[in-house]
């Protein structure tokens, strides 16, 4: 397979958005580290996350979106709970889980009945989701056992000849990966510092 190199001008981000929607693997930078994105409401798209990296397929995905209210469709209800959280610290690198909606296939979500849902702070991350029109799984951009990727070289080294383009924005803020809530139970409980 060929990869695209791109930039984060607003031309390549277009024509990332529709690899996207059209089934493709995108990598792509976030304030946490390098994502590896597909349409999350496209099992065989997200399926070739899983095949990119070796990643074994009851490791669910994170689901990135663009606003606020993107999480709505793909969750059973935002509890008031789970919306002071996101009133509070989206857009951040902090995951939230909550009951999955029937949008949400059991590939993305690893076979649970849950789903982890983050909105990025990264401005190119957001504007690669908005111009894909539709919710992002990503997991870091990497295989399977190696570390997160922060840098677009370390992704391009990697992931060359396997995935269809490569956004390269930069270096990542934070370098760690985001924090993850799950407010699926009774108690809210950190299961990622
Ligand atoms: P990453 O490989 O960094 O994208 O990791 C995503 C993290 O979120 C992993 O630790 C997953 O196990 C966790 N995760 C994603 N979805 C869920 C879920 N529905 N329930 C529990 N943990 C999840
Ligand atoms: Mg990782």
């Amino acid at each position: 397979m060929n990869t695209k190199i791109l930039t984060a001008n607003e031309n390549d981000i277009i024509t990332a958005g529709e690899i996207i929607r059209n089934g493709g693997l995108v990598a792509f930078p976030t304030e946490t580290v390098y994502g590896l994105g597909a349409n999350a409401l496209d099992d065989d798209a997200v399926r070739s996350i899983y095949k990119a990296k070796g990643r074994p397929s009851d490791n669910p995905l994170i689901v990135h979106i663009a606003e606020k209210d993107d999480i709505i469709p793909l969750v059973k209800e935002v509890t008031p709970e789970a919306q002071a959280v996101i009133d509070a610290f989206f857009p951040a690198p902090l995951t939230i889980i909550l009951p999955k909606s029937e949008k949400i296939g059991s590939v993305v979500s690893g076979g649970l009945d849950t789903v982890a849902v983050r909105m990025p702070q990264n401005e190119t991350a957001r504007a690669l989701i908005k111009a894909a029109g539709v919710p992002v799984a990503a997991p870091s951009a990497n295989t399977s056992g190696l570390p997160s990727p922060t840098k677009a070289k370390y992704v391009i080294d990697d992931m060359i000849g396997k995935i269809n383009a490569i956004i390269d924005g930069g270096d990542c803020e934070f370098g760690v990966e985001s924090t993850v809530l799950t407010l699926a139970g009774d108690t809210p409980v950190i299961l990622r510092p």
